[in-house]
């Protein structure tokens, strides 16, 4: 049990055991409540970051908790070989809140891509088109860590060195509908995959009108359209998916991140043309699946997230807070002008972008109890849990205020 090893302990065990791949700070979390959250020494921190847009109900939420504890007592795990009912539930409750009609389950967001890119490429297949393999992506996006998602994500830095990839994949710039129209014309792609805010890549909302400018050409060309909402969906940006805002609707979008509340879990939704492309056919092969996706504990975490959501109207909570945070955040971006150079974002989905080193503001910032990320060269961001209140919300912009009051993140 960690009680037993002091915080310097577990960052000794940790040099020594971990790989190196992450760039941690030198102290160790143990235990959340709400928006905050304590390390192992006693400190406590703002947490601004909800573990990557994630914790939505915020850490230790009292129904979440219940539920949870109660799907442990009944059942974990039981494969894909059976039905079990809380995957059942979890897919009507994401049929029931969206354009889709059918799900597929899986453990994260880029294993949820994976599977989106699989249905693109065996829906041309099946209708005798295996020639469309090109996959369309944009500069600036990110969807993910495996092969397939570092070869679709439109930044170097995660594709370098782990080459060959997966191919074909076009890159067009975010926002740019000409480009996308040039891009679709030769009819040698199978997909378009985009993100309503690319979050990544620095907090980047769509421009008015891109997203409905890809629905259309897309139709045209009979591409199929995929949203990436991972970090998007679930209530972060005020409604349940990133696209509900623009009120365009894709073949396939994909999700993980907010969906269990903390759990891991992914999944695609999708329209019935894009479920007919990996569905069984008598005889034939399973086209995709796995272990792990659908299962019972991670379900239940969906299926409460979804219930406490609507029950205590938090979709109205992300908008409210999240417009007094950009007010905010925009407050900010007039203080220190030059040095802020644009406050940006959708409900609880916020960036910050600094002329200097984002990871210097979030640096100083955590010293002094306040935890942010970075998205992007340039981005401080901000996606706290829904549940954050604006007496935590001050708290934090006073830290983040004094921070740059003395020239941090500044060029
Ligand atoms: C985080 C993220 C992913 C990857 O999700 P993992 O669960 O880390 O694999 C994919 N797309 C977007 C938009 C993301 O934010």
């Amino acid at each position: 049990m960690s009680k037993n090893y002091s915080q310097a302990d577990l960052l000794a065990i940790a040099d020594q055991t971990l790989i190196k791949n992450y760039r941690q700070a030198p102290f160790v979390l143990a235990r959340g409540q709400g928006a905050e959250l304590w390390d192992v020494a006693g400190k406590r921190y703002i947490d601004m970051t909800a573990g990557i847009a994630v914790c939505g109900l915020g850490h230790n939420h009292p129904t979440f908790t219940a539920r949870l504890a109660e799907q442990l007592t009944k059942l974990i795990h039981t494969s894909n070989l059976f039905y079990n009912d809380q995957q059942i539930l979890a897919a009507k409750a994401i049929v029931d809140h969206s354009f889709a009609t059918r799900v597929f389950f899986c453990n994260s967001g880029a294993e949820a891509n994976e599977a989106a890119l699989k249905l693109a490429r065996r829906h041309y297949v099946n209708i005798g088109q295996p020639e469309r393999t090109t996959i369309i992506s944009t500069n600036g996006s990110f969807h993910g860590r495996s092969f397939a998602t570092v070869a679709i994500t439109g930044q170097k830095k995660y594709r370098e060195g782990f080459g060959p990839l997966v191919e074909p994949v076009e890159f067009v710039n975010y926002g740019d509908l000409d480009a996308m129209a040039k891009a679709l014309a030769p009819k040698k792609a199978c997909c378009v995959i985009v993100e309503p805010i690319q979050a990544e890549g620095g907090i980047v909302v769509a421009p008015p009108g891109y997203l409905a400018g890809l629905r259309k050409l897309c139709d045209e060309t009979d591409t199929m359209l995929i949203f990436d909402e991972v970090q998007t969906g679930m209530g972060r940006t005020g409604t349940w998916f990133g696209h509900q805002h623009d009120n365009v609707f894709p073949d396939v979008m994909t999700l993980a991140k907010g969906l269990g509340g903390g759990v891991p879990i992914g999944a695609i939704a999708v329209n019935d043309k894009a479920a007919e492309s990996l569905a069984f056919k008598a005889g034939g092969a399973v086209l995709h699946a796995n272990t792990f996706g659908g299962n019972p504990l991670a379900c239940a975490a969906a299926n409460a997230v979804f219930d406490i959501i609507d029950d205590e109207k938090l979709l109205d909570q992300v908008t409210s807070q999240g417009a007094y945070l950009g007010q905010q955040l925009d407050a900010l971006a007039k203080e220190f002008p030059g040095h802020v150079t644009e406050a940006r974002g959708r409900g609880l989905l916020r960036g910050l972008a600094v002329s200097g080193l984002p990871g210097d503001v979030t640096a100083k910032c955590r010293d002094r109890g306040l935890l942010l990320s970075v998205a992007g060269d340039k981005v401080v961001r901000f996606a706290p849990p829904y549940i954050v209140s604006r007496a935590l919300i001050d708290e934090a912009v006073a830290i983040l205020r004094g921070v740059l009051a003395e020239g941090v993140g500044k060029a």
